[in-house]
């Protein structure tokens, strides 16, 4: 085999992809069962966002961030929300 096999098809790591003109590569030995796919799948979803409630207007929003419904974050006005819209607010 002179002058024969003087390219050799290989990964980015410099391994042989190739065996006598035939393409080799790692494959799995065996398939995976339905259960085995859905039991790895069982951990994909993606959570719900994380909410609480303002304690002064009630409404849900982002745990430590300012209310944007009254403009309060820890009892403290941050902005000014523009008049009234305080739904529920004051119950004595
Ligand atoms: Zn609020």
């Amino acid at each position: 085999m002179l002058g024969a096999a003087a390219f050799v098809l290989r990964d980015f790591l410099g391994r042989r992809l190739e065996v006598e003109g035939r393409i080799v590569m790692a494959n799995p030995k065996r398939r995976h069962s339905h259960s085995r796919t859905r039991m790895r799948r069982a951990h994909d979803s993606i959570p719900k966002p994380l909410l609480g409630s303002c304690p002064k207007c009630g409404q849900k929003n982002a745990p430590h961030q300012i209310c944007g419904y009254c403009g309060y974050y820890r009892g403290v006005e941050v902005i000014k929300m523009e008049a009234e819209a305080e739904p529920a607010a004051e119950k004595k």
